[in-house]
């Protein structure tokens, strides 16, 4: 998906603009130019997929910044990263910058851009704000998100490239390249498992983050959790016009070509049709299983 066009000091501005008590506000503002330039660091380490190496925003502002601040509002050194944490909770999920977190929240069509499935009802800190506090509420470092993908995604900072999760708005070339798969066995019913398999030609970054984010999320269970949906209409359209193996192949075949342009081509839905084709115990009956 496209990274968002709203510029990171205009977002801060408005998330800051009537930050309470004033000493705090004052101290924010001071903030702005830091996290303007932490933002443009960010967008160029995302771009290169090297957010790990952002080791210098780490725990940020500390030292001398922070004491700077601290001088000019009389906040304390240690409020100065809680203030900016709370600049995302209190300023712009629940303040000011509201009209930012909701257009950012429905971006990907109000879809979790994490697993394409779930309500976007969050944004998720793709760089957590508890280790990186001036990314709190920098456009690109926020990305539509379903509770349950927030949830197991957790606070995690990443070590190196391919230790974190595939990066909507930066590593959309992963979908250039098929990488997941379903095997459907049988009997008594469809069983499907789901893997991650990326081809020799996709870049090492891509497939390791590929594994990492299928892993986190736990995309398998909630994969799995919707097939029977799906199935179940497959069989009981089949049983209302059932198909030899040979054009229930080709049937499906289309059906998978379909979802891949609708869904994705590394969507659940397109990966199970790809491996319905492929189950000749599907295609010579075990459609029919679960239905008798
Ligand atoms: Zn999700």
């Amino acid at each position: 998906m496209a990274k968002p066009s709203l510029d990171a000091g205009a977002v801060y501005d408005a998330c800051t603009a009537v930050a309470r008590p004033s000493d705090v506000r004052k101290a924010l503002r001071g903030l702005k130019e830091t996290v303007v330039k932490a933002a443009d660091a960010y967008e160029i380490a995302a771009a290169q997929q090297a957010q790990h190496t952002l080791n210098h925003l780490k725990h940020q502002p500390d030292g001398e910044l922070a004491v700077k601040a601290a001088k000019a509002s009389k906040a304390s050194k240690s409020g100065i990263n809680d203030e900016l944490k709370k600049t995302y909770v209190n300023r712009m999920v629940g303040g000011a910058g509201r009209t930012f977190y909701d257009k950012l929240r429905g971006s990907c069509c109000g879809l979790c851009a994490l697993c394409g499935h779930g309500a976007a009802d969050t944004l998720d800190h793709q760089l957590p704000k508890d280790s990186y506090p001036l990314l709190s509420v920098v456009p690109v470092n926020l990305v539509p998100a379903c509770s349950r993908c927030n949830h197991y995604k957790k606070d995690k900072v990443p070590t190196h490239a391919g230790d974190q999760t595939l990066h909507p708005y930066f590593d959309g070339d992963v979908h250039d390249h098929l990488w997941l798969f379903a095997q459907v066995t049988g009997p008594p019913e469809p069983a499907v498992s789901f893997r991650v398999d990326p081809p020799a030609t996709m870049p090492p970054v891509l497939s390791a983050r590929a594994h990492y984010h299928f892993a986190t999320l736990e995309l398998s269970g909630l994969y799995n959790s919707q097939i029977g949906k799906e199935l179940r209409f497959l069989g009981m359209s089949l049983a209302q016009h059932p198909l030899g193996p040979a054009e229930l192949r080709e049937h499906l075949q289309e059906t998978s070509e379909i979802m891949s342009a609708v869904e994705g081509r590394n969507s659940w839905k397109a990966a199970l049709y790809r491996g319905l084709v492929e189950s000749n115990w599907y295609l010579e009956g075990g459609w029919e299983e679960p239905w008798k």
